[in-house]
């Protein structure tokens, strides 16, 4: 069972980690828009690294912001309470994801209109 200490140490942790890598990412991205490469082969394969290395820094971006908004619910005192019905995440959930802010349930199902920005701005 993960208590809120265990949560905001893994939460924490896990955000300096994804900011790390964002910032090697963005890093990346830079240097390869930097080097024009010469050929056409070279210029195409950059091109795919480039693809590359946008996904893995949306992703990564991403997985920030989620855990940015864990980390929001535990200060208010909201965490492992779903953001979309209100009722609890089950401890089983929140031990595999620990920056999970809706429940099993709710994420099985197709968003709804309602984001879930706006329901911890409401
Ligand atoms: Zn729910």
């Amino acid at each position: 069972m993960i208590t809120e200490e265990t949560a905001l140490a893994v939460l924490l942790a896990k955000r300096a980690e994804l900011t790390q890598r964002l910032l090697e990412l963005e890093d990346d991205r830079r240097r390869h828009g930097a080097a024009i490469p010469a050929g056409f082969a070279e210029q195409a394969s950059a091109c795919e690294n480039d693809e590359v290395i946008d996904r893995l820094a949306e992703a990564t971006r991403l997985a920030l912001m989620q855990t940015q908004r864990a980390l929001d619910h535990l200060d208010i005192g909201h965490y492992g309470v779903c953001t979309r019905c209100g009722g609890r995440i089950s401890f089983a959930r929140l031990d595999a994801v620990p920056e999970a802010t809706e429940c099993a349930g709710c994420v099985a199902q197709p968003n709804p209109a309602q984001t879930t920005e706006s329901v911890i701005a409401g």
